[in-house]
């Protein structure tokens, strides 16, 4: 905080050296860094108000709005220099090349002291633009009193108010304010995330776990498509203490209930305001999520906020009945900058409260009986798409402007169930190509603006009063010349051919395709990413998508493996029958080398794989129970290993993450032909042996070993589990690489040793529905510990426990000699319950009584 006020105090003391103060608008045009939050602050602090300029729309849309706003001073950054239109403004380039300047020469005089300024609640902060029906970008201007207003009713009201917030929403959306300085107000944590990743609910689903994220403000598609994610990969952000929606309607999806009951400590609040007044009302969803509406009420009022529904003669309506909603209070905004004639249009004079304003949103609600608000949609054009408000007539003017088109209309369409999109249709006066007229939309209007799909027509449906007849425009058709269509070259093209053509609702695609020519988005990208990754195991990010659009590109690249690796800890150890694999899962050392003498014996004509810790590849990993481990492995098993039965063996440590991943495969409905437990027992299982038992030990072993007996005793007691578990498996390694002739390999750190001890300690199984073959070492572990013949397992495996015994010691069984008869008992094993069913059940009956 010290660092970021004195930055912030340096920028100001610049900018009210440039004539910032009070009123003056500054431009603020910075990537997603610290150095926007100090732009933001420095403009604050010296008093003036700051007008967002997202990098990322074109130059014309810059323009408008730096001549809009009479922009006479813009924070930016040098590598933003080349793409910034032309204007008048004086730049600030915030780098770090200009701290060191400031700080370097006294003439420049940008003391890191604080800053006075002479605002009054009623000076201007922001201003921001939104879409504009008729054809204009408009500025909404915002003075202080209805912000600060804003914040200490968050403080107030928030879960937890300082809190790790991300900072999710771009600075051109109001939310943006609400995030930043509602945290920093608060003494909170404010998590900035790159462009690329918040666009990627997979990486954004990631963030939250890995930044530990407490508070979150989405809008609902992006909530919606977070759920999805969350859904598909089951790994929940379990630090979410409170997510804010905001800017579109709420809808409790089934994957958005089924989030929120396994996150029993994080509360769904829904926000509402439109950007004329920021947040106006809320609506607390409490821990109840079996109760929750599926479509929530925007709630009551926020402090010192007014809400009026009011019919066309501006009277109040009846509970129940829908009317436009007005509101009232300290949270409006000052009016549309220099504009006059709209402000008026929009604040119009309180019918009930003298020289107070009301500002008629366009939004149809009604009060419940419970007196909270039911939002009903709009009464005008107005649309959002994806949480992003647009005025269509805007487009159509924007489209009316290119030379070749005579007329037009853009239409929001739900073709297929929560794909809304936008799609613009045109008559042109000559031919052109809708091609053209995309471009021509992209160059003047931010991305979200842009139809996904633009139709020619000869002329436009009329209704018989001669209007544009909106609801008669036909749905886009994609023109897909059947004679051009790439057929696939592999089975992996057929899998995604057949995923993209269900997703799209276009049929046939070809493998030359482009995702979005076919009319695909972000929201279709995380439905074909998800599908891709759990029928294909082909684990693709969105920005990779982006990248590759095609089919045969990412096959491509799959082919030349410059794809993500989407079963990273599998690695093949013998190759066979592709339909019958045989995982063997690695013990606490990590690697799978151990197993190798196993597999060059075993006679099974099974495909052999190894699973390697993902603690090898990832040692920052967030895995942090068995349960979650096995989750990450079924993953891979299933891309690796779409269908069929397999068989999985698992030692020592590798023999719980076995049974978890055998236990979690059968409950989707995955055939196991056996599961193999190599000397493991059940966590807790055992009992200490009785005191005359243990003297007794000790005693026949101070016999036999003499005094070096009792000093080996203390410092065991001296040394603590778990240096002890990697000592034994550091022998048990070491001695293998000395039989494998393969030095110089290394034993995994202490610290991924600890943890998955710590985790295997805490492991407790559920029901598994098949059957446990448990192989133990015939040498039982010398700890004092009494185990049951079953090591604990017959209480877990419903289908019974076959126990087998094999020479020498919990770990030296995979070694010589002992080796050899462990390759027979594995290969019977693999035999019987592959070969003989019949004798599976009847072994199945004979071990389920007995145990
Ligand atoms: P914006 O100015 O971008 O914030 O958009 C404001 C408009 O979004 C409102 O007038 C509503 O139509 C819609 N809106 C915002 N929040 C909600 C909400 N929680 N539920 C329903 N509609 C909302």
């Amino acid at each position: 905080y010290a660092a970021l006020n004195a930055q912030a105090n340096q920028v100001a003391h610049y900018l009210q050296k440039q004539g910032v103060k009070p009123e003056v608008i500054v431009g603020l045009c910075v990537p997603r860094s610290p150095a926007m939050i100090v732009g933001l602050l420095g403009i604050l602090k010296a008093g003036g108000a700051y007008v967002p300029l997202d990098p990322t729309y074109p130059p014309a849309r810059l323009q408008l709005v730096l001549a809009d706003a009479q922009v006479s001073v813009l924070v930016t950054q040098p590598q933003l220099l080349e793409t910034l239109p032309d204007h008048p403004a004086e730049l600030v380039c915030l780098d770090e090349e200009w701290f060191a300047t400031v700080d370097a020469c006294p003439d420049v005089d940008a003391p890191s002291d604080d800053v006075r300024a002479a605002v009054t609640p009623e000076h201007l902060a922001y201003v921001i633009y939104t879409s504009g029906s008729t054809g204009r970008p408009k500025g909404v201007a915002m003075p202080h009193r209805a912000l600060t207003n804003l914040l200490c009713w968050q403080q107030e009201s928030a879960i937890a108010p300082a809190s790790r917030t991300l900072q999710f929403t771009s600075l051109s959306f109001d939310v943006s304010f609400q995030e930043i300085f509602a945290t920093l107000t608060a003494g909170g944590t404010l998590v900035l995330v790159s462009d690329r990743d918040r666009r990627d609910p997979f990486v954004l689903s990631n963030v939250l776990c890995e930044k530990a994220i407490e508070r979150l403000f989405l809008p609902f598609s992006a909530l919606q498509s977070l759920a999805e994610v969350i859904d598909s990969t089951g790994v929940v952000p379990s630090h979410l203490r409170e997510a804010i929606t905001a800017g579109e309607p709420l809808r409790i999806s089934p994957a958005i209930a089924r989030w929120f009951e396994r996150m029993p400590q994080a509360r769904l609040v829904n926000h509402y305001g439109p950007t004329e007044s920021h947040v106006v009302t809320s609506f607390l969803l409490d821990a109840s999520v079996s109760a929750w509406s599926s479509s929530p009420p925007i709630g009551t009022p926020i402090a010192n906020s007014r809400v009026q529904i009011l019919d066309r003669q501006l009277q109040p309506v009846p509970i129940g009945v829908a009317g436009e909603l007005h509101i009232g209070g300290i949270c409006l905004a000052r009016g549309y900058l220099d504009r006059p004639d709209l402000t008026a249009e929009r604040f119009i004079a309180d019918p009930f409260e003298p020289d107070a304003r009301l500002y008629r949103t366009g939004d149809l609600a009604r009060y419940l009986p419970d007196g909270t608000i039911e939002c009903l949609g709009r009464i005008d054009h107005q649309v959002k798409i994806r949480g992003f408000r647009i005025e269509p007539g805007e487009i159509e003017a924007v489209l009316g402007r290119h030379d070749r088109v005579r007329q037009c209309a853009v239409v929001v369409r739900e073709d297929t169930p929560g794909d809304r999109r936008l799609v613009a249709y045109g008559v042109a006066d000559s031919v052109v190509e809708s091609r053209s007229l995309k471009l021509h939309l992209q160059q003047h209007l931010p991305n979200y603006m842009v139809p996904s799909a633009i139709v020619l027509l000869d002329s436009l449906p009329l209704t018989p009063s001669g209007k544009i007849d909106r609801k008669s425009l036909p749905a886009p058709q994609i023109q897909q010349d059947k004679t051009a269509i790439a057929p696939p070259k592999n089975h992996l093209e057929c899998q995604l051919i057949r995923i993209w053509e269900s997703a799209l609702n276009v049929r046939p695609i070809g493998i030359e395709d482009n995702f979005f020519d076919l009319g695909g988005h972000s929201l279709l990208a995380v439905k074909i990413l998800t599908a891709m990754d759990r029928e294909a195991g082909v684990n693709l990010s969105i920005n990779q998508l982006f990248e590759q659009p095609t089919i045969a590109s990412i096959s491509e690249a799959i082919a030349q493996q410059t794809l993500p690796d989407p079963a990273p800890c599998i690695v093949p150890l013998k190759p066979g029958n592709p339909e019958k694999p045989l995982f063997l899962i690695h013990a606490i050392g990590s690697s799978i080398l151990f197993y190798e003498p196993l597999v060059a014996r075993l006679q099974t004509d099974r495909v052999i794989y190894g699973i390697q810790s993902v603690f090898l590849k990832d040692p920052n990993s967030s895995v942090n129970t068995v349960t979650d481990l096995a989750e990450c492995y079924v993953r891979q098993i299933e891309a690796v290993c779409p269908q069929g039965s397999l068989a999985i063996g698992g030692a020592s440590f590798g023999g719980l993450v076995a049974y978890e991943v055998a236990r979690q495969l059968a409950q989707r409905g995955r055939a196991i032909d056996a599961l193999i437990l190599f000397d493991r027992a059940v966590p807790g299982s055992c009992q200490p042996a009785s005191v005359t038992r243990r003297y007794q030990r000790h005693f026949q072993k101070l016999v036999k070993q003499g005094p070096s007996y009792l000093l080996a005793k203390v410092k065991h007691r001296l040394t603590s589990e778990s240096s002890r578990v990697r000592a034994d498996f550091a022998k048990a390694q070491n001695a293998l690489l000395k039989d494998l002739k393969q030095p110089g390999q290394k034993y995994l750190g202490e610290d991924i040793v600890n943890r998955q001890t710590q985790m295997g300690d805490a492991y407790i199984p559920s029901h598994y529905s098949g059957r446990v073959s448990l192989i133990r070492a015939a040498e039982t572990q010398d700890d004092g510990r009494v185990y049951d013949e079953d090591l604990g397992w017959s209480k877990y495996a419903r289908g019974g426990v076959r126990i087998q015994t094999n020479p020498g010691k919990h770990m030296s069984i995979f070694t010589l000699p002992h080796v050899e008869t462990l390759a027979t008992h594995v290969d019977a094993i693999l035999q019987v319950e592959l070969v003989r069913p019949e004798l599976v059940q009847a072994d199945r009956d004979r071990s389920h009584s007995a145990s």
